[in-house]
């Protein structure tokens, strides 16, 4: 390609709300097969709302929305934003945090009230809160079955409460799935959420069972792009948040959405401005499109 016609496609870029680092970029959207999505913030809103509450027996709500809310006030994660402005919202104010810890894809811990707390994914040795009495192990299945994200809310070494939070897939997410594939893209939905509320997420934009990986943690995000290089498919990755950052970076090309994180923004090739994922699929018509005219 010669280098009016790239600088021609980025300009054209900028007018869909595509923000391309250089225009060598297009040269390896051109090659481009399959493109994986990450579900929280990128497929869906991001924007999570708490919907339930879940005690173990003693224990009541106003006490795990306190402990719970201030933990999750010092993390960035949407799941944690829902959890933080509910206790916040509900209880006028929240508690101080020390020795905050944030564990990427599994929760956060840290010391409130002069007690351990933490918050996370119950599958996870890591969140304290690894044996959930019955009542909570029920109410977590449950929630994962209506394809909501289940949070464990634990403290003193023992599980105490099972948090409800969910956000709504973006209204122009189905158009977008439909759009890749019309290119001949196969799109594969990537999360570190369950695979129920993964599950549930893909048959609304039309995401094969079979193309959806979740449950992983952000390490292993990298490994599923890596994977399907191996395989030999030409791999793009849209992504939003800081646990995407290496993912997108491994990708053959990353796409940013412009609502999402600097770590995302910075790792990726090119920024979809809007957060509208159709942009990816204008951004891979477009490289083919000015690539094509002038060979
Ligand atoms: P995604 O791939 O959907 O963006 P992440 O990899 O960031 O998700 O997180 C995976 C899972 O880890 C979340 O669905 C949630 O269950 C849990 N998790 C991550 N961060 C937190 C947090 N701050 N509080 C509670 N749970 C969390
Ligand atoms: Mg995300």
């Amino acid at each position: 390609a010669t280098p009016t016609a790239l600088l021609v496609g980025t300009g054209r870029g900028a007018q869909l709300g595509i923000l391309i680092k250089g225009p060598e970029v297009l040269e390896s959207t051109r090659r481009v097969d399959t493109v994986v999505l990450d579900k929280t913030g990128t497929v869906t809103t991001g924007r999570m709302a708490l919907l339930a509450v879940h005690t173990a027996e003693g224990v009541t709500e106003a006490e795990v929305l306190r402990l719970a809310g201030a933990v999750e006030h010092a993390s960035e994660h949407p799941v944690a934003r829902a959890i933080a402005e509910a206790a916040a919202d509900r209880l006028g104010g929240l508690p101080p945090v020390d020795d905050f810890r944030s564990l990427p894809g599994r929760g956060v811990e840290g010391i409130v009230d002069g007690r351990t707390v933490t918050a996370g994914r119950g599958a996870r040795p890591t969140d304290g809160a690894r044996h959930l009495p019955p009542v909570l192990a029920r109410a977590m299945a449950a929630a994962e079955a209506a394809g909501r994200t289940a949070v464990a809310v634990g403290w003193d070494g023992e599980a105490r409460a099972v948090l409800e939070v969910a956000d709504a897939v973006r209204p122009t997410s189905a158009e977008a799935v439909a759009r890749l594939r019309a290119l001949g893209l196969r799109p594969v939905l990537l999360t570190g959420d369950n695979p129920a509320a993964a599950g549930a997420v893909a048959a609304e934009v039309g995401i094969a069972p079979r193309d959806v990986v979740a449950g992983v943690l952000p390490e292993e995000k990298v490994d599923t792009v890596r994977r399907l290089q191996a395989e030999g498919r030409v791999v793009a990755m849209v992504g939003d948040g800081v646990n995407d950052a290496a993912a997108l970076a491994q990708a053959d090309l990353g796409l940013a959405m412009g609502t999402g994180t600097d770590a995302a923004i910075e790792a990726g090739d090119l920024t979809l401005v809007r957060g509208d994922l159709r942009s990816a699929a204008d951004a891979i018509r477009l490289s083919r499109r000015t690539l094509g005219t002038i060979r």
